[in-house]
């Protein structure tokens, strides 16, 4: 299912469960602002090449838009429009003061030498300095991008309106960025299972996990389950996939990856098709790679018995109810993954602040609006009556749906 189609779907079902005004629905659902640019650098052999940009701006009731950039062939209007929306609930699940926003460029990342990565992002930037701010935009990583993504436009954006490190987040250490904030998603999916795990009587330790995905959030998520005594029995990222039932050595395939772009070719495992790892057998799936891979034709046979969306919209709403039938439990993205967008405000505290917390504050802290998440979205669950992916976009579109009320219709 197109990924508009099915957020959509998600916050029409939350604003029935919440009675609102279908006016207040529609300006709810409509972006403040969508750009689209065209970027055309030359590359490394004096030819040109031509990149579609986009920032979607979703909301700013309740502070600042926030969201990452993605850099990926995948790319497109609906996909970023949907993205955008979800940090629109995203932030304001976690209860930090932001609206929403997402980017994106059309483009292969593996197919592009650092020096056309760069000129790619400082023409975007040029193109779109002027919309992003401290207090309208901030923009961070997302697929494909990461610190020195987010150098670059910082050291573009400075060169129009002087030196201003909170403009975005996840930068590098040495420009203002977090300690804490590389692993930032993965320690909130950590929390995030703990939480509901302890809901259900259970810790970490002892399970059976499968991860689809070893970038930043899958790579992470598996190295802290794992070191809390988490089981991976399954691991895939885009070069290949494995199973050991035994548990996969997470720091060795850490170095491996490192090693050789990717798990490919490790021998800590045997190989299987990267197709069937969401269907591996297991306690715990782990999505943290690409939208919409959880669908009508896996659904029914997926084996685990809890599903933590540290991906942006890894099920279908087809697949949620599928799902729901089976019993499976589904922790969803916008809150199992803000563990990242939490952090990059602590980021943009202390850049604003002048004051650079230590690594335990921020996991601490991190900690705290994980677990309070948590608190708030089963409060809406027992409120209205509904599974823990309504009581998330309850939760959300309810906070949002206050601000603007409060900031008023006035034109
Ligand atoms: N790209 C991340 C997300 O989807 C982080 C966004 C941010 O830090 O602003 O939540």
């Amino acid at each position: 299912m197109n990924a508009l189609v099915a957020t959509n779907r998600n916050f029409k079902l939350a604003a029935r469960l919440l009675g609102l005004d279908s006016k207040l629905e529609k300006s709810l659902l409509i972006p403040f602002r969508e750009i689209k640019v065209e970027c055309t650098i030359p590359k490394d052999d004096g030819t040109l090449a031509s990149f579609v940009g986009f920032r979607v701006q979703h909301d700013n009731a309740r502070g600042p838009m926030k969201g990452g950039i993605r850099y990926h062939p995948e790319v497109d209007p609906d996909e970023v429009n949907a993205l955008a929306q979800l940090m629109t609930w995203k932030t304001a699940v976690a209860n930090i003061p932001y609206g929403g926003a997402k980017g994106g460029i059309g483009c292969n990342p593996g197919e592009l030498s650092v020096s056309e990565l760069e000129r790619l992002t400082r023409v975007f930037t040029q193109k779109i300095h002027d919309l992003i701010g401290i207090h309208t935009d901030v923009p961070a990583p997302d697929m494909g991008t990461g610190p020195q993504t987010m150098a670059w436009i910082l050291d573009e954006y400075s060169k129009f309106h002087g030196y201003s490190p909170a403009v975005v987040t996840g930068k590098p250490i040495d420009l203002g960025g977090s300690l804490g904030r590389d692993a930032a998603t993965g320690q909130g999916v950590l929390f995030a299972t703990e939480a509901l795990l302890n809901e259900h009587g259970k810790t970490i330790s002892g399970q059976r996990f499968v991860i689809q995905g070893f970038g930043n959030v899958g790579a992470w998520a598996a190295q802290l389950i794992s070191e809390q005594g988490g089981k991976i029995v399954a691991i895939s990222d885009i070069t290949g996939a494995m199973k050991n039932s035994k548990g996969i050595d997470i720091p060795s395939l850490l170095k491996h990856a490192k090693e050789h772009n990717g798990v490919k070719g490790f021998h800590g495992g045997d190989p299987i098709d990267p197709k069937s790892i969401l269907v591996e057998d297991c306690d715990i799936l782990i999505p943290a790679a690409l939208g919409g891979v959880i669908n009508r034709e896996n659904a029914n046979d997926i084996k685990a018995k809890f599903i933590i969306e540290a991906a942006n919209h890894p099920t279908d709403p087809e697949a949620d109810e599928i799902l729901s039938k089976k019993g499976v439990v589904i922790l969803p993205d916008i809150y199992a993954n803000s563990g990242g967008v939490t952090v990059s405000y602590f980021e943009w505290v202390q850049n604003i602040q002048g004051f650079m917390w230590d690594e335990k504050k921020v996991n601490s802290e991190l900690k705290n609006y994980m677990t309070k998440g948590f608190k708030d979205v089963k409060e809406m669950c027992k409120t209205h009556d509904c599974d823990l992916r309504m009581g998330a976009f309850t939760l959300g579109v309810n906070r949002v749906a206050r601000a603007t009320v409060l900031r008023g219709w006035e034109a």
